[in-house]
């Protein structure tokens, strides 16, 4: 909070009591789970202080966006969790698994060696269907048509 302070932001309850339900989070949670999970606790905040905080707390480095679902879904989770993992997002049941590689790593840094670009930071998606939803499918001979968006 030094930080937003710093920045001239004003820190108000609400913002503190986003900050931390934020780093009480143990996975990926959208900024409507949020919501639910302050409004469960009796707390007053706003959907409208939810979506401005969040985007304070990204710069602070105390979140970051995992991926997308959907169109308008943008799952966030906090810093504190294993740093530098990817997601597969099986678009089926919903499913988030989270990797790390050290090959993928590597071929990035080569990537970025390559040129001369200082990487700050990066998003890795991968979706379609896990190995239950595909296997499923494959049965069925019948895949779903991908939903766009
Ligand atoms: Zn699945
Ligand atoms: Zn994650």
């Amino acid at each position: 909070m030094e930080y937003l302070r710093r920045r001239g932001k004003k820190v108000t309850d609400e913002r503190l009591d986003i900050l931390r339900e934020v780093l009480m989070a143990d996975s990926h949670f959208e900024a409507e789970d949020l919501l639910i999970r302050m409004r469960q606790q009796g707390k007053r905040v706003s959907k409208a202080t939810i979506y401005r905080t969040l985007p304070l707390l990204i710069e602070a480095g105390l979140l970051r966006q995992s991926f997308r679902a959907g169109e308008k879904q943008t799952y966030y989770e906090n810093t504190l969790g294993p740093k530098s993992h990817e997601h597969m997002i099986c678009r089926n049941c919903g499913k988030v698994i989270e990797f790390t590689s050290a090959d993928l790593e590597h071929a990035l840094e080569a990537v970025t060696e390559k040129y001369q670009f200082l990487a700050e930071r990066r998003r890795i998606e991968i979706y379609g269907l896990c190995a239950d939803c595909s296997s499923f499918y494959e049965e069925d001979q019948e895949a779903p048509e991908p939903t766009e968006g």
